[in-house]
């Protein structure tokens, strides 16, 4: 295993930012997430006040309008709002680690100031496209492709479950330019929205994550020049591999923020609800369901910040990030169920928060590779 050392303490810079959020989100998310949530709605709006406070270029250098953080402020902005509204900080995530991250980490100075800029802004929200409807945890086997005419290369194909995919102005799409099975046969371009052979497809209706927009990308001799080629031809697929690394760690601050918010509703409740005269957190049942949640919690949150401390010391991450998203996905998903169950029959209403703490875990356990395809990561990473 890597010997590493971690930081534990809070800095300055993760306290101001949790401030930030919690100061925001009760003003700006909470007396809407509901209606957000029951219609669907993508608030575009809001997203562009993220942006305002930095939050949608939040690894963005200074010099491309962005925040300059690293890693740990980033999982502190990402759980502290996930904390409130998951399907708010899916879509940060995204737009952040995704979109934004692969720009940042692979594309060249010129694509870099004529993108980002608008990217850490949110004056342009970002989309990211691997997944095919044939294709999810087996991308690499993707069909669309991407045929060489001259300067231009001619896009025919689908990519479906894509964050933002009706609402992005910009998307990084892979595709196929080599032979099937082949890890360098696939190419990363940069497509705008508007651009001719380029449209979106049905939006998905979800059990959770409901404001987060989930669309699928269609391309039909979608016509885009060589200048938009995200470093070399081929280059693409192992390009989104380094990508997902960091998503991971992204997807587990998801999780970590879901895991307290449900924790936090169901501790209050549990002191608040009285049954046999008593609070029910007075009864030894419920309080070991609290000791647990509290612990599998505090073990998400180490394995989270120590991906994140190895990713901002420049370390390679594939096993740390597939074990922290693995782990902190479960435990929100197991959070989030004990949350209902303390919460009773009331969990099982929209009138509390459980609910939808409980829908929007779920998620975390199949975005950017499901649990099975983290245990693939890691366990070939330990048995090579
Ligand atoms: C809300 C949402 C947002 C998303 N956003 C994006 C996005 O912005 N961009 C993007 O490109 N994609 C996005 N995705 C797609 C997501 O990454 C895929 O859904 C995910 O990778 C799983 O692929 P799949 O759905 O095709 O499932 P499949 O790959 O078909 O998997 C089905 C089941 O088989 C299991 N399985 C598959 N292969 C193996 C194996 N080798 N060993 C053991 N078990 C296996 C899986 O773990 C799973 O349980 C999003 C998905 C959702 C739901």
């Amino acid at each position: 295993m890597t010997d590493s050392a971690i930081d534990f303490e809070v800095g300055e810079n993760q306290e101001m930012i949790a401030k930030m959020i919690q100061d925001f989100g009760s003003k700006e998310i909470k007396p809407f997430m509901m209606q957000w949530d029951e219609s669907q709605e993508f608030p575009i709006p809001l997203f562009r006040k993220l942006g305002a406070l930095g939050l949608m270029g939040v690894l963005v250098p200074h010099e491309y309008g962005g925040a300059g953080f690293g890693y740990q402020e980033y999982v502190t902005a990402i759980s502290e709002l996930s904390k409130i509204d998951g399907s708010i900080g899916l879509s940060m995530a995204a737009h952040n680690s995704l979109c934004t991250g692969h720009i940042l980490q692979f594309a060249n100075e010129e694509q870099k100031q004529k993108y980002l800029p608008k990217l850490a802004t949110a004056e342009w929200i970002g989309a990211w496209g691997l997944t095919e409807p044939n294709t999810g945890s087996d991308a690499g086997n993707m069909r669309t492709v991407a045929v060489r005419e001259g300067d231009y290369y001619l896009i025919n194909g689908a990519k479906n479950f894509i964050t933002h995919g009706r609402s992005g102005n910009v998307a990084v799409v892979i595709a196929r330019t080599g032979n099937v099975g082949d890890s360098h046969g696939m190419t990363a371009f940069i497509i705008e929205k508007g651009t001719a052979g380029f449209s979106a497809g049905k939006k998905e209706n979800k059990l959770g994550m409901r404001a987060s927009e989930t669309a699928e990308l269609i391309f039909t001799d979608c016509r885009v020049h060589k200048s938009q080629v995200i470093g070399k031809e081929g280059e693409g697929f192992v390009q989104s591999l380094k990508v997902l690394d960091g998503g991971r760690i992204s997807i587990a601050a998801l999780s970590l923020g879901i895991a307290k918010g449900a924790f936090e509703a169901a501790l209050k409740y549990s002191k608040e609800r009285h049954q046999f005269n008593q609070p029910i957190s007075a009864f030894q049942g419920i309080s070991f369901k609290l000791a647990e949640m509290a612990t599998k919690i505090e073990a998400a949150s180490l394995l989270t910040y120590r991906a994140a401390s190895l990713k901002d010391n420049g370390k390679n991450v594939s096993r740390e990030s597939a074990m922290a998203k693995l782990f902190a996905s479960e435990v929100a998903v197991e959070v989030a169920n004990e949350g209902v169950q303390i919460f009773g029959g009331y969990g099982y209403t929209k009138d509390f928060p459980a609910e939808k703490y409980y829908r929007d875990a779920k998620l975390c356990t199949i975005g950017e590779g499901t649990s099975e395809i983290q245990k693939l990561v890691i366990s070939r990473s330990i048995l090579k």
